[in-house]
């Protein structure tokens, strides 16, 4: 039965568990939900996150998000809930994937006999996806890759451009998603999908839960579910505000993995967050006496959205994601 069914009273918090199947100790899985019914009418927003099951902090961002809200619950309109560990079996295993090897994040929306993943993604869906006007699903960079906290949507989508003009200094890359993807899949039936991407797996930096909290708070304030003033009062009071990324509002519209052309040592020479100019150097790779074996030069003009964070390097791994082509809304 789908979370937004509930008759939960108006304002109250819920921090509850629903169960999921068993593990081979026939214990029962239990996932974990906060919900609250706003006191004023508004859309249904289901926000996940560990879908893969070793990014995690997306989970922490949805916890202060919930405990700075519930102070505010005259300020919420609709319904939100918060999905903070989606994959539990992948984070009970320190791993991005499910036990069987698969990626939950491939296999929406599920089917109700089908495989161990399969059925997990049937109960996510059904149960928090199906009913939820729009969904925000929260990654970090896998594989030894650091992300720029930055948004994902479908910008091809008119509802989703127009909505994106009200979003102000928050760096959107346009995307649809791959087949499977929660994204990709509840993107098809209509509803506004936000892939938040923020930081490395298995590590909390305070800057990025900070950047991500106000990035998520300000995605809800144009999604109408929380009033304006509560991102305006929240900017004015931190004590330690998070590096601000004055962005102009727009998108961009590409984006490449700049990939080693050499074995070796990788010494990154800009980060993510930095613009970049094609032709620019972003970094090179050493041998093993320290010489420099090749060059990095950027192949386009724009933003650095994440890079590859471990020194050891062979021929085609992922270095540096770059997206270009801005384009003003
Ligand atoms: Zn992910």
């Amino acid at each position: 039965m789908s979370i937004f069914a509930n008759n939960f009273p108006v304002g109250a918090w819920q921090r509850n568990f629903t169960p999921f199947e068993e593990d081979a100790a026939q214990r029962s899985w239990l996932m974990p939900y906060l919900f609250v019914r706003g006191k004023n009418p508004g859309p249904k927003i289901t926000c996940i996150a560990a879908i893969h099951g070793d990014e995690l902090n997306g989970v922490r961002m949805l916890h202060e998000l919930a405990a700075f809200l519930e102070n505010h619950s005259a300020d919420i309109n609709g319904s939100l809930c918060f999905v903070p560990v989606a994959n539990l079996m992948g984070y009970a295993n320190h791993s991005r994937y499910l036990p069987d090897r698969r990626d939950l994040n491939r296999m929406s929306t599920g089917l109700k006999d089908g495989s161990e993943g399969a059925r997990l993604a049937h109960f996510l869906w059904q149960n928090f996806i199906a009913e939820a006007d729009s969904i925000v699903d929260v990654h970090s960079g896998s594989y030894n890759r650091w992300n720029f906290p930055h948004l994902r949507g479908n910008m091809k989508d008119d509802t989703m451009r127009a909505w994106a003009k009200h979003l102000e200094n928050q760096v959107v890359l346009t995307s649809a998603g791959v087949a499977g993807s929660l994204r990709k899949e509840a993107g098809k039936i209509g509803k506004r999908v936000f892939l938040f991407e923020a930081g490395e797996t298995g590590r909390f930096e305070k800057n990025i839960l900070q950047m991500g909290f106000i990035a998520l708070l300000r995605l809800l304030v144009s999604l109408e579910a929380v009033n304006p003033q509560l991102l305006a009062d929240c900017l004015l009071t931190q004590n330690h505000p998070p590096k601000t990324n004055k962005h102009p509002t727009g998108y961009y519209r590409k984006a490449i993995w700049q990939r080693a052309t050499h074995a070796g040592l990788f010494i990154p020479e800009v980060e993510p967050g930095d613009a970049v100019v094609a032709g620019q150097r972003l970094g090179f790779i050493t041998d093993l006496f320290g010489e420099r074996r090749a060059e990095i030069l950027s192949e386009q003009t724009g933003f650095v959205l994440g890079m590859h964070l471990h020194p050891q390097v062979v021929p085609g791994r992922a270095l540096f994601h770059i997206a270009y082509e801005f384009k003003e809304l």
